[in-house]
């Protein structure tokens, strides 16, 4: 336990899939002029540094979000995903000048505009003492008074006492809530499942997204599936994306590449990832279908490569 520290994977093609699809559903949710939740139950530090250590020593941001950067495209949602990025930059767009990679709670802080106006929530947790730590003076900065939490507690557990989100003056209630374990052990795969169903019992009409890494690993290969018989039993759409860069060139055995990847020992080890989505905007999958085929273009690395949105 704790082994795993995002700074190595910070802005790597997992983040690119999994902070896009985030951008994606955050620009369809804050249309609404009614007030939005967000709880992202396993933040981790909220900003890394792209020239530190951390980046330097796995390289995964270099074949991620830098090598995208690098690119001109005409895609909608990819150049908000660039924009949002410069933002963190100084309002800088070039690759070379990018240090700064934001995490899901800046994404989803920078993208929830209007904390105060509307009485938006962003609910953060966070378990890593380190990143705990690092997630609560980068909030601190905000000087976002009580509209962000940040909590160092399980997410899993923190999600229970949060849904459903409090009503708004015209008695709606909205929440996005994005589940992002390190996957570090098994039982995440487990406890995903359940957090999921759980929620769904107490708050069937949220938006949940979920990242999971595809590997040859029985819990991985089951997950989305099991969500997706969630979702159905509880009367809900859900969506199902991945994105596979290919040619990790190593023999990807079910355990110890995963582990060694995820401590940052091995920057190649991870190939493809995935996100369910349960609730859906309606719009999400033309956007996806839009952007993926992108994104394989710009960031795949050879045989196996491709993507996925059913
Ligand atoms: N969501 C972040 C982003 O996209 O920028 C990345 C999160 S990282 C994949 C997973 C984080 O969850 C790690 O920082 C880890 O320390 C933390 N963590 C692990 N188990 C946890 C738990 N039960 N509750 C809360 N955080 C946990």
């Amino acid at each position: 336990m704790f082994s795993y520290r995002h700074g190595f994977h910070a802005g790597n093609h997992a983040d690119v899939l999994k902070h896009m699809t985030l951008i994606a559903l955050l620009h369809y949710l804050t249309q609404k002029e009614t007030p939005l939740t967000v709880i992202d139950t396993h933040a981790g530090a909220g900003l890394y540094r792209l020239d530190g250590d951390y980046a330097h020593q796995s390289g995964e941001a270099g074949e991620g979000i830098l090598r995208l950067l690098k690119q001109k495209t005409e895609n909608e949602t990819i150049n908000a995903y660039r924009a949002l990025i410069a933002q963190f930059n100084s309002g800088n767009l070039l690759s070379q000048d990018t240090k700064v990679y934001p995490g899901s709670p800046f994404i989803a802080q920078a993208l929830l505009h209007n904390l105060d106006r509307m009485n938006d929530r962003l609910r953060l947790f966070e378990l890593h003492p380190s990143d705990h730590r690092f997630l609560a003076g980068n909030v601190e900065q905000l000087r976002a008074n009580r509209q962000v939490m940040v909590k160092r507690e399980d997410g899993f557990e923190g999600l229970k006492a949060l849904i459903p989100p409090p009503k708004s003056s015209t008695g709606s209630r909205r929440a996005l809530v994005l589940i992002d374990p390190s996957y570090e052990i098994k039982s995440d795969y487990q406890k995903v499942e359940w957090a999921i169903e759980d929620a769904l019992k107490r708050f069937a009409t949220g938006c949940y997204a979920v990242w999971y890494p595809i590997i040859p690993r029985q819990e991985a290969h089951g997950l989305p599936r099991r969500l997706k018989t969630l979702a159905s039993q509880a009367g809900k759409t859900f969506l199902h994306a991945t994105l596979n860069v290919g040619g990790t060139g190593l023999d990807m055995d079910a355990v110890g590449t995963f582990a060694a990847h995820r401590t940052g020992n091995v920057s190649r080890g991870l190939s493809a990832s995935g996100m369910c989505i349960i609730n859906p905007p309606h719009t999400l999958k033309a956007t996806l279908d839009k952007a993926l085929p992108e994104l394989v273009r710009y960031l795949g690395r050879g045989k196996g490569q491709g993507f996925t949105v059913d």
